[in-house]
């Protein structure tokens, strides 16, 4: 398999410059003097360098940017000695923690092929995987912490492309994902700073909203799905930017459409279904049914998938409970591009979700005084993994529960009540 390393000529190059701008400016928040550590794929590296350029225009320090390259990756797959799959860069992310360490910033452009690895044994992929995990944990610990400005957008490589538009040709492929990505991003309007500026308002209004009601439990009811959704004592809800330890407000993901806060991992009942398929490491899991017992789930079908449904919740304990509950309205602009991305990113952000495995700390009050005893004493769930999946769409309702039992409507049809 070979393309090229890019299709300029369907990307359109102010929209890639307004998507840089908006990376450097409203993602990171990047500060005169910080340093940016950054990760691209090398078919993205038009992005790459205008980040570069608007990094620098920025006042940045230094900005260091690691490359990494799909086939390189089958290489490994195809060529390397069974060993090389126990093993990693740790390094690589030794010296990437002692840079957050030091102040700097981190972005990541997304964009590899979700289904790269669809083809090679599972079993190498999830020894890489975990080795790549253990590595990757000095460095990912100040990004989840939260303790510095961090930022992720993506660049519509080719292979990713024809992934979700298989039946065009590849110029018109990159084109459709292109666009798909400037709209989800803001960058396809003329001021994308101040839209952003005032998504995040739009979205922190929702935050406080939310906030001020003290829910006990979220109850979603709709076709196949009538689920209660304790919420943590002490729980917060977070949208759009939010403030880092090193005191600079970024906007972690772009795009983004969701306020999200941590539930209750014992406090969760009742039966729900996935409105959307759900990408996995190369596979689709469709039509997944679960049922809640003391939050913990007791039962698990899906009609596609079922088996590494069933491999990923017995990864740990906490992989059948739940550590994030979001709430996305049906018009917000992914959901209506009507496209499904394969990429968490882009597809969290096309409906309500829930993620099993490991909840935010900052979603609780005084979230980052707060000890991983007191986080699980107060409902937080613990886990390796965190997977998005969608359970929101136009025809399910959702109530906030008071404590006391009373209802108050929050979203009617997929739309804020
Ligand atoms: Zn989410
Ligand atoms: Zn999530």
């Amino acid at each position: 398999m070979s393309y090229p390393a890019n299709s300029p000529s369907a990307v359109d190059p102010a929209k890639l410059d307004k998507l840089a701008e908006v990376a450097v400016r409203i993602g990171l928040q990047l500060q005169r003097g910080q340093d940016l550590v950054m990760t691209a794929p090398v078919a993205a590296l038009p992005l790459a360098r205008l980040i570069t350029q608007h990094a620098y225009m920025a006042g940045a320090g230094l900005v260091t940017a690691f490359y990494s390259d799909e086939e390189a990756t089958l290489a490994r797959y195809r060529h390397a000695p069974d060993e090389s799959f126990d093993r990693a860069s740790d390094w690589l992310y030794e010296g990437m923690a002692k840079a957050y360490a030091n102040g700097a910033a981190r972005l990541a452009i997304a964009g590899d092929n979700p289904m790269l690895l669809s083809g090679e044994d599972p079993g190498r992929v999830a020894r890489a995987n975990k080795a790549n995990s253990t590595a990757y944990k000095p460095a990912l610990e100040k990004i989840a912490n939260f303790d510095i400005n961090w930022n992720i957008v993506s660049y519509p490589n080719p292979s990713w492309a024809k992934q979700m538009f298989p039946d065009d040709p590849e110029e018109v492929a990159v084109a459709r994902l292109a666009d798909a990505i400037f709209a989800a991003s803001r960058v396809d309007v003329a001021d994308p700073v101040a839209a952003w500026e005032a998504h995040n308002a739009n979205l922190a209004k929702r935050s406080a909203w939310l906030n001020g009601q003290r829910f006990a439990a979220l109850r979603f009811t709709g076709p196949g799905t009538d689920l209660t959704v304790g919420l943590a004592d002490g729980h917060e809800w977070h949208g759009g930017a939010s403030t880092a330890k090193n005191g600079i407000t970024c906007n972690p993901n772009i795009p983004t459409e969701e306020v999200f806060t941590t539930p209750h991992a014992r406090r969760v009942e009742g039966h729900v279904s996935s409105t959307k398929p759900l990408s996995h490491q190369g596979t689709l899991i469709d039509d997944i049914r679960v049922r809640f017992e003391a939050g913990r789930i007791v039962e698990a079908k899906a009609s596609k998938g079922e088996a590494v449904l069933n491999k990923v919740l017995d990864t740990d304990e906490g992989a059948r409970r739940l550590g994030e509950v979001a709430l996305v309205p049906h018009s917000s602009p992914i959901s209506a591009s009507g496209l499904l991305f394969y990429n968490t990113l882009f597809d969290e952000n096309a409906a309500c979700h829930i993620a099993l495995g490991q909840c935010y700390s900052k979603c609780f009050l005084d979230g980052a005084t707060l000890t991983q005893d007191q986080i699980a004493a107060q409902g937080g769930n613990a886990s390796l993994i965190h997977i998005d999946w969608m359970i929101g769409s136009d025809r399910v309702d959702i109530d906030g529960v008071k404590p006391d039992g009373e209802r108050v409507p929050v979203m009617r049809g997929g739309e804020w009540a």
